[in-house]
């Protein structure tokens, strides 16, 4: 094959389609990666990294470089907000033998993109266009071809494989006819970022959950540009208002008020609105298509897991795909990034990001202290605490995608 015909074209330019370009550029396969923005997106989205996916990223010490620009957290905490009591808190240390990362890295993405995008200027044979939109995508038998548009004109080029790392709304999936089923949340999620410390005010770890009958809180520290840092809350915001309402002054310092009390004006710094699915697209690869991230699954944000999920997509792609292209295997191994990736977005990611948010927002009083009791006792066992982090952590999900490739090598 000559090096075009080897190419692989991604479509996207966030934290998963930079991942895939510099983990395929290191191991010797030609990239071309197109983004519709100019930059990384900086609005404040992805922050947690969880073990299970900071120990893919040892590859030139990335996983230390995201621990140093961002906050190492080992404890997250639950809390009843109509007591004000502390439910549970969870030391990751319990994984230690389960993990080289017994804690959680809070890494804006943009940050883990920005590190991603100094290490691909290192790699030759990547290529990185931005202001470029991938507007269409044609499968042929040896090759797959996309047009672009940049800011000049319409261009085609032509590669092996294209990878669609371009986000929930992905041209790739919807130009291969991949359905995207699931369902969207009525309520929008609001993030306010603020720099009141909650640690020092309130106890509140580095990663707190506030349990409310029909509601609940996200509330996470984030290092932004250095100290003191930010703190993130994310709540439901309620459907009935305007999006204008809800990010009006009014409407955030009502919001945050709501849930941390203070007879003092609350300093916004971020004020963001977000839709939020549950979805998973029917397949992961279709011919010279693959997902990855966002474009193949979607969900909410309590817990964490939708860019650690693509992160995961991500390595297990990118080493599938030099195999095929420079280790001459059969290209087979890619349906196997289908059945594994696809099997934990479906069976962990979707189910726990859905427990993560019923179990805060119940509202039926058994429920609620069933729930409550269940999370005191898992705190209070240190077995019961790590089965419960591998979980969370996404060990288990990650093992149970290591079992796929052993049960299909045997
Ligand atoms: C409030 C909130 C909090 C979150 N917190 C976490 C968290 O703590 N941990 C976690 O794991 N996940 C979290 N997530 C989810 C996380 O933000 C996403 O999973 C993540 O952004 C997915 O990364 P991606 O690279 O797949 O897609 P994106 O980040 O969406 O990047 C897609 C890229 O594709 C580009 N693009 C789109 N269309 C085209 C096109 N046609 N041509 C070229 N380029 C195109 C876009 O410009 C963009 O740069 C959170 C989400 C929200 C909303």
């Amino acid at each position: 094959m000559s090096g075009d015909d080897k190419r692989v074209l991604i479509s996207g330019g966030g934290p998963v389609g930079l991942l895939c370009a510099w983990l395929l550029g290191r191991r010797g396969v030609p990239v071309r990666l197109f983004d519709l923005n100019d930059a990384p997106q900086a609005d404040p989205r992805a922050a947690t990294t969880h073990p299970a996916t900071l120990d893919l990223l040892s590859e030139d010490g990335l996983d230390q470089d995201m621990a140093r620009v961002g906050l190492v957290a080992p404890i997250f905490q639950f809390w009843d907000r109509p007591s004000g009591e502390l439910i549970a808190e969870f030391d990751h240390t319990v994984l230690k033998n389960d993990t080289r990362h017994p804690f959680v890295v809070q890494c804006e993405q943009f940050k883990t993109a920005n590190l991603l995008l100094e290490r691909l200027r290192k790699v030759p044979n990547v290529e990185v266009l931005y202001g470029h939109e991938v507007v269409g995508v044609t499968q042929g038998a040896g090759s797959v071809s996309v047009e672009v548009r940049g800011p000049q004109r319409v261009t085609s080029h032509s590669g092996a494989y294209v990878i669609g790392a371009d986000g929930g709304r992905s041209t790739v999936r919807k130009q291969a006819d991949i359905k995207f089923d699931g369902f969207t949340w009525p309520e929008r999620f609001i993030v306010l970022s603020t720099p009141f410390d909650f640690q020092a005010h309130y106890g509140y770890a580095f990663r707190s959950y506030f349990a409310d009958p029909g509601e609940w809180c996200n509330c996470f520290k984030v290092s932004a540009d250095g100290p003191p840092g930010l703190w993130r809350t994310v709540y439901p915001a309620n459907p009935s208002l305007t999006e204008d309402d809800i990010l009006s002054d009014n409407g955030v310092q009502a919001r945050i008020q709501s849930f941390f009390p203070s007879d003092r004006a609350y300093e916004i710094v971020h004020r963001n609105l977000y839709l939020t699915h549950q979805r998973v697209a029917e397949t992961f690869r279709k011919g010279r298509v693959l997902l990855a991230g966002d474009s193949a699954h979607v969900n909410n944000p309590i817990g964490g897991m939708g860019l650690n999920g693509g992160i995961q997509d991500g390595v297990n792609l990118a080493d599938k795909l030099a195999r095929v292209l420079t280790g001459g295997e059969p290209d087979t191994l890619l349906d196997l990034y289908d059945l594994q990736r696809r099997t934990v977005a479906v069976e962990f990611v979707q189910e726990q990001s859905i427990a993560n948010k019923n179990r805060l927002e119940a509202s039926d009083p058994e429920t609620r202290k069933k729930n409550l009791d269940e999370l005191r006792a898992m705190a209070a066992d240190p077995e019961r605490a790590r089965q419960f982090l591998l979980r969370t952590a996404m060990i288990a999900s990650q093992r149970r995608a290591d079992s796929l490739e052993l049960a299909a090598a045997k």
